[in-house]
Order: structure tokens, then C-alpha cells, then sequence
């Protein structure tokens, strides 16, 4: 019987592209570039939500803080010069024709020049919500 030995072929470390010699499917010259690459993909990740979850936050602070001095409707620009980002949410649903948006347990319909009827959601809300999810869902009966 005669064996063959698997040629190994070159590759480059995907942290500092060094040519390394092993494994066809090795990608780092060492466990150093390895843990680098791997912290690098995982900061600019946190990096990104971290930076989502400061635009909801400044978000959540401007809606509430018109909700404590009764506005329940304002201009687009108007929020936008307080640092409001329309297109950014934690919830969207399409009803009647109408854009409804959430900001956590905030709702309000969004038009093309304004937001108007910015509430607090209340409980039943969230349930609404889960119902329409579960519609969607096929019933367990149908598996
Ligand atoms: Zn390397």
C-alpha cells in the first residue's frame, strides 16, 4: 500500500499576511494574530451597536422630553435639529395606510413633514404586537 503525503500548500495569515506552511484551511501564523483579528471583528461589531444604541438613546431623550411639556406633534426638522434620526427605531408597523414607528415605549405616526400622536405604549400595545407575530407564524397544528 502506498501512501501519499498531503502537499501542504502556502497560505497568508489573514492578520499580518505572512506566508504560513500547515493546514490547507490554517489563516493565522500564530495564536498572537489570531486573538488580533478576532478582537478587531469584535470591537468594530460593538463599535456599530454601540453607536445604533446611542442614536435610539438620544432618540428616546428627545421624544420624552416633548412628551413631559405636552407636544404631541412637531415639524421634521424641528427634530432634526435636536439630533432626531427618523430612520432610526426599535419598531415599525404599517396600519391604515399610516407609518407607526416606536422608540422603546414610545409610539408615534410618522409622516413625511412631521410626527404626530407621540404616546407611551401601553401593554396592550405589545400584545397587539405579538398577536400579529404569531398570525404569521404557522399554527402548530399545521407542523
Ligand atoms: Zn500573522
Amino acid at each position: 500500500m502506498i501512501y501519499k503525503m498531503k502537499k501542504e500548500s502556502a497560505t497568508h495569515c489573514l492578520e499580518c499576511g505572512t506566508v504560513t506552511y500547515g493546514r490547507n484551511d490554517q489563516k493565522f501564523c500564530s495564536a498572537k494574530c489570531k486573538n488580533k483579528w478576532w478582537n478587531r471583528r469584535t470591537n468594530a461589531r460593538t463599535g456599530y451597536q454601540l453607536k445604533v444604541l446611542n442614536m435610539l438613546d438620544r432618540n428616546y431623550r428627545i421624544l420624552t422630553r416633548l412628551l413631559s411639556i405636552g407636544v404631541l406633534s412637531v415639524r421634521s426638522e424641528d427634530l432634526q435639529l435636536l439630533g432626531f434620526r427618523p430612520d432610526v427605531m426599535t419598531g415599525h408597523r404599517r396600519m391604515m395606510k399610516r407609518e407607526w414607528n416606536e422608540c422603546f415605549d414610545i409610539g408615534y405616526l410618522q409622516m413625511p413633514s412631521r410626527i404626530s400622536n407621540l404616546h407611551y405604549l401601553e401593554a396592550g400595545d405589545a400584545a397587539v404586537k405579538d398577536e400579529e407575530r404569531f398570525a404569521s407564524e404557522p399554527a402548530s397544528e399545521d407542523l
